[in-house]
């Protein structure tokens, strides 16, 4: 009989599950995964949990939880590096003394480290002894090995191409998807740079929203109709929006709640540091002063300054976990970095355990409606519309 081994889907989940999947897989075990995460999920890991922790963390727990009598083993590597030069927070290499030291009647824990600060080698060297536990032939596990890392590959070029890893991994994110299929906006158009020209249209006909009355303290007919409520603010117009923050809590719509499908359904097409090339990313990041040793920080940061080198974004989100240090300064230098540069419209969503899903949803409306008047009235000053600037600058 084959032996059941239990992945947890939380923090590293949305990135490297396709990857222990066919590894595991080819060793001829089988996969348990947690289920989604829900309430009870969240429920349980805030109870088992430290306060402090942050809300991925809590999630986790909670998926450990769910999973940890239905399974031989409990697969919680030890990730310390997931490339050169750079560290993962430190909680990721301390999940499996948390959960060994909180939780009981836990079965065996797979907590090899996996640490590729120094060589990208060290990733087989890991692979070796967490293959261990399933087959004695090294040979049959370095096979794993490599048809694990050509699942990883194709599974990065789906995300790149503008899939959310939820909606390739998991039903969750499917089916709040299928619920608002009607309303969805093709993801694909954010990513294809040739469509900068569709969107160019947008802005032109936007600004072509020209002050041509004279200013005689009358509202033109287009304001009289837009505070007679007949002319809205054309909700159709395509936004490009780009959301940073860690995978695990952009990927997780539970954890967000949905921050993402929100997004979309207002008619955002959505970008994420997994949809940007690598390279560029590495590179941006190098731009910094002293380059952050953090590896979320520094592919937030380099997504960031990518971002800004583009002229086809329209706002920026951050969604960030309360009570995450990398976030704490991260998010700052990303906010400043655009306030200097572009002033892109910028929005922070912090989330916890206790957020409110009715606060997330006006915040999101009010960002994304923001964004619409600003590109249709972006040369007003006065908050009382056109007239009145036109009216102080003919009397000076
Ligand atoms: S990086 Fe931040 S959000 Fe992620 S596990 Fe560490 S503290 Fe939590």
């Amino acid at each position: 009989m084959s032996k059941k081994i239990g992945i947890p889907r939380g923090l590293f989940y949305y990135q490297f599950y396709p990857f222990w999947k066919s590894f595991f897989e080819e060793l001829g075990a089988e996969i348990v995964v947690s289920d989604h995460t829900s309430r009870k999920i969240l429920d349980e890991g805030v109870k088992k949990c430290v306060d402090e922790a942050c809300l991925p963390v809590k999630i986790f727990f909670g998926h450990v939880e769910n999973i940890k009598d239905k399974v031989d083993y409990l697969f919680l590597p030890r990730y310390t590096s997931v490339s050169k030069k750079e560290y993962v927070c430190p909680k990721f290499g301390g999940i499996p003394d948390m959960i060994r030291n909180t939780l009981s009647d836990l079965p065996e824990i797979i907590d090899t480290e996996i640490n590729l600060r120094r060589t990208e080698k060290n990733a087989l060297k890991a692979a070796i002894e967490i293959g261990r536990y399933f087959s004695d032939d090294n040979k049959a596990i370095k096979k794993a090995y490599k048809k694990a890392l050509i699942s990883y590959r194709e599974f990065r070029q789906q995300v790149k191409k503008g899939i959310f890893p939820g909606e390739l991994l998991d039903n969750s994110a499917n089916r709040v998807q299928n619920r608002n299929k009607q309303n969805f906006s093709p993801i694909y158009d954010m990513i294809n740079i040739k469509n900068e020209d569709k969107y160019k249209n947008n802005e032109d006909k936007y600004s072509e929203d020209k002050c041509d009355d004279k200013c005689n303290g009358d509202r033109s007919e287009e304001d009289n109709n837009l505070f007679n409520g007949k002319n809205r603010i054309n909700s159709n117009m395509k936004l490009n929006i780009a959301v940073l923050g860690h995978g695990y809590n952009l990927y997780d719509s539970y954890c967000n709640m949905n921050a993402l499908y929100k997004l979309r359904n207002l008619g955002a097409n959505i970008i994420t540091i997994d949809m940007i090339d690598e390279n560029i990313i590495n590179e941006k990041s190098n731009l910094l002063n002293k380059k952050t040793f953090w590896y979320f920080g520094s592919k937030i940061i380099g997504c960031a300054y990518h971002l800004l080198d583009r002229n086809d974004i329209d706002g920026i989100v951050y969604v960030m976990s309360f009570g995450c240090g990398i976030d704490s300064f991260i998010c700052d230098l990303v906010e400043r970095a655009i306030r200097r540069n572009k002033n892109i419209p910028f929005i922070i969503l912090t989330i916890d355990e206790h957020t409110g899903e009715a606060g997330m949803d006006t915040r999101i409306e009010a960002f994304i409606d923001m964004i619409r008047w600003r590109k249709k009235y972006e040369s007003d000053i006065s908050s009382h519309g056109k007239h009145v600037y036109m009216c102080q600058s003919s009397a000076r």
